[in-house]
């Protein structure tokens, strides 16, 4: 079933009128990549130390959510959608706010994303197995104030680096073989799947500030100052990327959520992990 499962959701990507921009026939995003978690891997309970103890396993997603059905999820599966180039190429060039394909991008992208969960869903329940998109469920909640600022009771991108799609960086954003200038998304189910290694050192490794010391490249990105060695000030980014930028751009793209991704574009680990002094993996 691994094998039919990768196969619909690239289909699904490659064919829904939904992954494309407004009277063209160009995607807002390339084939997925996609990954496989085992539902009750020991990292989901892990993450309530590393994230917090509000952040849910599957299991506890499944019995917040639908306290009527009794399943146990088995898989958690993940894709990543890598933003299309000339979005990319497109954002490259801004320095304050998001090129109007980016934003169209956050906004009706993210859209498309939303709707393969639910394809997903549909598709493994009419095969007889339980399904469910986390980001769907009633426990799905975000959580503002918490010792790791801003986050909510599920991440997509921890779920993505359990099923070896990734890892973190210096902006806090996934990179992945496709890059770090994507949009992230799972969905649980019973179905029992192998899960996919996870071809990481350590949980930073793809990020050249933290393999080697070097780059920082997107620190000069953010126009507010959110980012610098220390780190990603998600409150300042926050404020900037819902508060500053819609007020800016949404009326002229026609858009509510405008995103910003300054830091994901003209930078070394945009479309690829970084090969640096010490191409990962060796
Ligand atoms: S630009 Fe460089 S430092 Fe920033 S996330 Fe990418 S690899 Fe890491
Ligand atoms: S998303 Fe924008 S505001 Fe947030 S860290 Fe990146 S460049 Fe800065």
């Amino acid at each position: 079933m691994e094998h039919a499962v990768c196969e619909e959701i690239g289909r699904f990507v490659i064919e829904a009128e939904t992954n494309r921009f407004p009277g063209s026939d160009e995607r807002y995003f390339d084939d997925p990549l996609i990954g496989f978690a085992t539902a009750t891997d020991p990292l989901f309970t892990e993450y309530k130390s590393v994230i917090g103890k509000f952040h849910l396993t599957p299991g506890e997603l499944v019995s917040a959510s639908t306290p009527n059905e009794s399943w146990a999820p088995a898989t958690v599966i993940c894709w990543v959608l890598p933003i299309a180039d000339r979005t990319r190429v497109s954002n490259r060039s801004e320095t304050i706010y998001p090129s109007r394909l980016w934003a169209q991008t956050r906004n009706f992208g993210e859209q498309f994303n939303t709707a393969l969960r639910r394809h997903m869903v549909t598709w493994l329940t009419g095969k007889g197995y339980f399904a469910a998109a986390p980001q769907l469920m009633p426990a799905w909640r975000e959580m503002p104030e918490t010792a790791v600022g801003i986050a909510s009771t599920w991440s997509e991108r921890h779920a993505a680096y359990a099923a070896g799609l990734g890892t973190f960086s210096l902006t806090d954003a996934l990179i992945t073989p496709k890059g770090i200038a994507h949009r992230l998304g799972s969905v649980i189910t019973d179905l029992k799947l192998e899960p996919s290694q996870r071809p990481y050192r350590e949980r930073r490794a793809n990020c050249l500030h933290y393999r080697e010391g070097t780059c920082g490249a997107c620190i000069g990105r953010c126009p507010v100052g959110a980012l610098s060695r220390e780190g990603h000030d998600k409150y300042k980014c926050r404020s900037y990327v819902y508060g500053t930028i819609p007020d800016a751009v949404s009326a002229e793209y026609g858009v509510q959520a405008a995103g910003c991704g300054l830091c994901q574009t003209k930078v070394p680990c945009e479309g690829k992990i970084p090969a640096g002094r010490d191409p990962y993996p060796a």
